[in-house]
């Protein structure tokens, strides 16, 4: 047998790399929270010309992370507040270093009967989690970018099928016009989705939304109710967790609207849909289950390392008919059996059912549940104590994770006291913009963020904000 690496090689590579991410992981609290390199610098680092003969195992791994070091975002700190990103909770960090080890391809049931398995019962958790109906299909996608495209593609195919256009066959040549509706404050990788489809992503009627982002029911019905025909084959794209505002729209108002039109109803709930699965947020996607499809994320709040997002429809046939594929050297599952490649529009790909299945195994409901209550409970903090400082605005109502914040009404200012804040590292927050303006964005969704953070993270924040205001010679 060839060996790459003698036993002896071979064990201390895998023990010694386990034991620098278990000390980086221990010292993670000690770091800058934002990378001190930078792009280009970390591309100076690494650019070197191909090596024209192999290089010692050890040396590979040990300059990966000399190369790396000082250049990596501390999404597994505590006081990450950046983007929507998780912490890659331990035990799928684990899990993940054993579906690489094992080298398992999660394409079919016959490929690792282990991994179909695990995604399988992954897959029925994170539907009673989100408490969809138990028997929607679920596929594992990179993400949510991907998740929704998986959704949106079994839309697509079933509503053209109902007016007798076989798209999956025929593509949109000729095909029935489909309407797409979607709420003015979508998130933009929605729209790549579309774009992707040949749905377009300027043909789609965008819907008017309040204050907080959420699509007005009247709107939506004025505007099902323009064009040809009431049963003209539509998707309406819904959204639990407005990027900016983390706002649900009003599920239990707007999809009977929709389904009332004939249309079929897409739910982007990244992050959002989690408030399901904690019982005193749930309420506020409450009747997002009457959807036809749902896109989420794994490894935004449930802490599944990168990547994993989750693509759910109601009726598994409607996703079977736009991802399955036949091919004459993969064998058919028979009907107890299940091909992970038939649910997304990926074969060869990584077993992300192991470490969905072990983090979730590892929290728990009541642990899922303290994690979301948790994150929403340290917004609300958040933004009180920062709304009570002098020229510091909320501009959202918080009533998930995020906190959109403005300071001095100023989109000059509001930078600056970003990019200082950045420069400290004792946090990470980026910028967003919301309504036309600059705002700093705290996205609470790190697992290693608890309530003893909130108030070392208001002090930085403010710090930040004097500094600045004193550089202008403010009182
Ligand atoms: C993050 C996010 C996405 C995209 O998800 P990825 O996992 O980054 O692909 C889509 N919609 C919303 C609302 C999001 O927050």
């Amino acid at each position: 047998m060839h060996q790459w690496l003698s036993a002896e090689q071979q064990r201390r590579l895998f023990l010694d790399t386990a034991k620098a991410a278990t000390d980086y992981r221990e010292a993670a609290h000690l770091l800058p929270h934002v990378p001190q390199v930078g792009y280009r610098e970390a591309l100076e680092r690494f650019d070197a010309p191909l090596p024209e003969g192999p290089v010692d195992a050890h040396e590979v791994v040990a300059d990966l992370q000399r190369l790396s070091d000082g250049a990596l975002m501390l999404p597994v700190g505590p006081r990450f507040y950046g983007w929507v990103i998780g912490a890659s909770h331990p035990v799928g960090v684990a899990a993940d270093w054993l579906a690489a080890a094992w080298g398992q391809n999660a394409g079919n049931h016959h490929a690792s009967p282990a991994a179909s398995a695990a995604e399988e019962v992954a897959g029925r958790w994170l539907v009673d989690l989100l408490g969809l109906p138990q028997s929607s299909a679920v596929g594992f996608a990179t993400g949510a970018t991907m998740a929704n495209l998986t959704c949106l593609a079994a839309a697509r195919d079933e509503v053209l099928r109902r007016v007798g256009w076989d798209a999956p066959a025929q593509g949109l040549f000729g095909a029935p016009e489909l309407r797409v509706l979607i709420g003015a404050d979508a998130h933009a990788t929605v729209f790549l989705g579309l774009q992707l489809l040949g749905l377009g992503r300027e043909r789609v009627t965008r819907v008017a939304t309040d204050s907080q982002g959420r699509m007005s029911p009247d709107a939506l019905r004025a505007a099902l109710a323009e064009g040809p025909g009431q049963r003209q084959p539509a998707v309406v794209i819904l959204q639990a967790g407005q990027i900016n505002t983390g706002a649900c729209d009003r599920f239990d108002q707007l999809i009977p609207i929709a389904h009332a039109a004939g249309a079929w109803v897409h739910v982007d709930g990244a992050f959002g849909l989690w408030a399901r699965a904690a019982p005193e947020r749930a309420h506020l996607a409450a009747g997002v289950e009457a959807a036809d499809s749902w896109a989420t994320d794994a490894h935004k709040w449930p802490q599944v390392p990168y990547d994993c997002g989750v693509a759910i429809v109601r009726e598994e046939a409607h996703l079977r008919q736009a991802m399955s594929f036949t091919a004459a050297y993969l064998p058919e599952a028979e009907a107890d059996e299940r091909d992970p490649s038939h649910y997304v529009p990926e074969l060869s790909r990584r077993a992300r059912g192991f470490a969905t299945w072990a983090v979730l195994r590892a929290l728990g409901r009541s642990g899922v549940a303290e994690l979301i209550e948790r994150h929403c409970r340290i917004a609300a903090a958040l933004a009180e104590r920062l709304a009570a400082a002098p020229g510091v605005a909320i501009l959202n109502d918080v009533e998930l994770n995020q906190v959109a914040v403005r300071f001095g009404d100023s989109d000059e200012l509001t930078l600056r006291t970003i990019a200082r804040i950045q420069q400290d590292g004792v946090l990470m927050a980026g910028a967003s913009a919301w309504r036309g303006q600059q705002i700093m964005r705290l996205s609470v969704s790190g697992g290693a963020t608890d309530d003893a953070e909130v108030g070392p993270t208001v002090t930085a924040i403010l710090a930040a904000w004097d500094a600045v205001r004193a550089a202008d010679g403010a009182p």
